[in-house]
């Protein structure tokens, strides 16, 4: 993915489709889900699928809802590793089981989040510890894809203290561990309180994978101290949220802009929203619309922003070294991204 963001900045590094709108649950901070839609049909879902491909889609994620309850979701994941891009999966994780992860296995599946809001369910969320711990070990034992645990920071959920608990207990289990920040419905943020603030720093600070590196970026950093974010969206360009019904949104925060038919879509509308305004961005939490950023500003200013997500005493500074040389200080960078793409099975290497 990154060596595909290298290319060009024509095309969606990440794009989210939604499969299914309904959700087997109900938390009561969210505003991406019904009790009654039906799935999208396979055949409408290839078509969504094949036109990301044409615009040269470099990371597909199925979300929902509960994209779990599409009955075609194995071939779904299938159909976007046919196409070249990586395939993610984003799930509460309640309908897992051991035989549900080999079939991930066999489709290709190439990464998987789920997001725990507490340690025991509550009115808020049932997405606690209590109930997923015995899922995260399946997927600790079974899982040929990377897995990544997400705890959440902010709103109503009434124990900040939980968060740590959850991302100690991934790391714990050789899995990788975010910290999220939770957002109105608007996508904007929600002031977090000090006892927050101290969970969100030892958080941060914990010794944890490379993958973590978002968390030390400055853009969750600065919301978490209440801090405004100057910096481009890519929304609508280097990201896209698809709906059910199949229309190009910014982001699940912000439907209906553009609000574009998929199949009409073109990297003339890519470009365009690539750079477009967006007043929600100061205080924006999105962040995989962040990480987007981030890459984009790696290939654009490659060496202060590595500097930046490069922290003195981080396990993976080591591995970000390595990819500062390869990619950035090396007089052979060139030639490294080069090979970077193609072994990233990058398709669009040999396109214009
Ligand atoms: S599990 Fe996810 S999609 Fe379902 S209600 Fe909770 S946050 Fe929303
Ligand atoms: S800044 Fe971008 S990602 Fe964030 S809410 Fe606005 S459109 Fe969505």
């Amino acid at each position: 993915m990154v060596a595909r963001g290298f290319q060009s900045a024509n095309h969606p590094i990440l794009a989210q489709i939604v499969p299914i709108r309904r959700c087997n649950l109900a938390c009561t901070y969210c505003n991406e889900f019904d009790k009654h839609s039906p799935p999208v049909a396979l055949a409408t879902m290839r078509e969504r699928i094949d036109h990301l491909a044409r615009l040269r889609t470099a990371n597909i994620e199925i979300s929902g809802g509960e994209p779990m309850l599409h009955p075609d979701l194995d071939e779904l994941i299938r159909h976007i590793r046919a196409t070249g891009a990586l395939a993610g999966l984003i799930t509460n994780g309640y309908l897992l089981n051991e035989k549900r992860i080999e079939r991930f296995n066999n489709a290709g599946l190439d990464h998987l989040q789920i997001s725990i809001d507490n340690v025991h369910p509550d009115d808020t969320s049932k997405k606690s510890l209590k109930v997923l711990d015995a899922k995260l070990r399946m997927l600790a034992t079974h899982a040929a894809f990377s897995v990544n645990i997400n705890s959440v920071l902010g709103g109503e959920l009434s124990h900040p203290g939980d968060a740590l608990t959850i991302a100690k207990r991934a790391i714990e289990l050789g899995l990788t561990a975010t910290v999220g920040l939770i957002h109105n419905g608007r996508g904007r943020l929600m002031p977090l309180t000090p006892e927050q603030l101290h969970v969100y720093s030892e958080i941060t600070a914990m010794t944890a994978p490379f993958y973590t590196v978002q968390n030390q970026n400055d853009f969750q950093r600065n919301l978490a101290f209440g801090r405004p974010n100057d910096w481009q969206c890519g929304a609508g360009g280097r990201y896209l949220y698809i709906c059910e019904d199949g229309l190009v949104h910014w982001c699940s925060q912000q439907r209906g802009h553009p609000g574009i038919p998929l199949a009409d879509y073109t990297t003339d509308d890519v470009r365009r929203e690539s750079t477009s305004e967006k007043s929600c961005a100061p205080l924006c939490t999105v962040s995989c619309v962040h990480r987007v950023a981030l890459l984009d500003r790696i290939r654009t200013q490659p060496i202060e922003a590595l500097d930046e997500i490069m922290p003195a005493s981080a396990s993976g500074a080591a591995s970000v070294r390595a990819l500062r040389w390869m990619f950035v200080t090396s007089p052979h960078h060139d030639r490294f991204r080069a090979v970077a793409a193609r072994l990233l099975g990058s398709r669009s290497a040999s396109r214009p």
